[in-house]
């Protein structure tokens, strides 16, 4: 259980980043939820949080600037007196062939997916330093192990995030604050719901379990590495992914 942990989950209006929310919630976390633009769906999120008795607050703020990151962090502490966790969540896609990839992809992808993490790391390392415990997990993809054609930048920027991750674990475990990643396969969201039925079933036909995953399905891991049960574990990259990247 997260009793009066305190939870921010970046990106927490929608997909991964909302059922990471309401799992945290569900198991006792307050949790501070971040969005870029969704405010309602953010509203909505919290809404379902202090529907289970939990407290909630919604943060806007971009995470590849780091004044905003800087500015929610502290709003955090000044609403709940601490932060326990940090699931580093929000991400985008601009997908192109290499030729045709222009740079505003490059950064947008790279400032948000990787940058944005780090600016949320070290916001919140501080304060976690201070309590001398912690939890980090930072939203990853399986592309960022195998790589992918036309998501170079995506690509990237979600390896990016493996050095981060494996790096942040070996400075901050003496300080008691655990770092891991989650590496999602293909999870059915607004990122990925250009695809028609029929690229649906082919993909799905691929994967070793035969579905595309849900949300929840990442949201249970990214729990497990945010409570006490995961205590020995830091500084690993854990595929939610049906085995697909096998
Ligand atoms: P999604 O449904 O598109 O949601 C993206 C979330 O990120 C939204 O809450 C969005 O906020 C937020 N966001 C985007 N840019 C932001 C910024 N600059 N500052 C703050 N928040 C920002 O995506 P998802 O599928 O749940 O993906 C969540 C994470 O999982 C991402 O890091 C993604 O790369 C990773 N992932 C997803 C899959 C997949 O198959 N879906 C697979 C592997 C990894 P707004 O609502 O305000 O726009």
């Amino acid at each position: 259980m997260l009793n009066d942990q305190v939870a921010l989950v970046t990106g927490g209006s929608r997909g991964i980043g909302r059922a990471a929310a309401l799992a945290l919630a569900g198991a006792g976390a307050k949790v501070a939820v971040n969005y870029q633009s969704s405010r309602a769906k953010a509203q909505a999120v919290c809404a379902e949080i202090e529907a289970m008795g939990r407290e909630a607050v919604c943060l806007g703020a971009d995470v590849a600037k780091s004044d905003e990151v800087d500015e929610m962090v502290k709003e955090v502490l000044t609403r709940f007196g601490r932060l326990d966790i940090l699931i580093n969540n929000a991400g985008v896609v601009r997908d192109s062939l290499l030729i045709r990839m222009k740079d505003e992809d490059w950064d947008q992808v790279l400032d948000t997916n990787l940058k944005g993490a780090f600016n949320c790391l070290r916001a919140c390392a501080r304060p976690m330093m201070k309590q001398r415990a912690g939890r980090i997990v930072n939203v990853s993809s399986v592309v960022g192990l195998t790589g992918n054609p036309g998501q170079l930048n995506y690509a990237a920027s979600k390896a990016g995030l493996v050095g981060l991750t494996k790096s942040a674990a070996k400075e901050l475990a003496s300080r008691g604050i655990l770092v891991n990643a989650v590496a999602p396969g293909y999870i059915e969201t607004d990122m990925t719901d250009s695809l028609d039925s029929r690229a649906r079933e082919a993909l799905a036909e691929n994967i070793p379990v035969k579905r595309i995953g849900n949300p929840k399905d990442v949201a249970n891991l990214i729990l497990f590495l945010a409570g006490s049960e995961s205590a020995y574990i830091t500084g690993q990259v854990i595929a939610v992914d049906g085995g697909l990247a096998m």
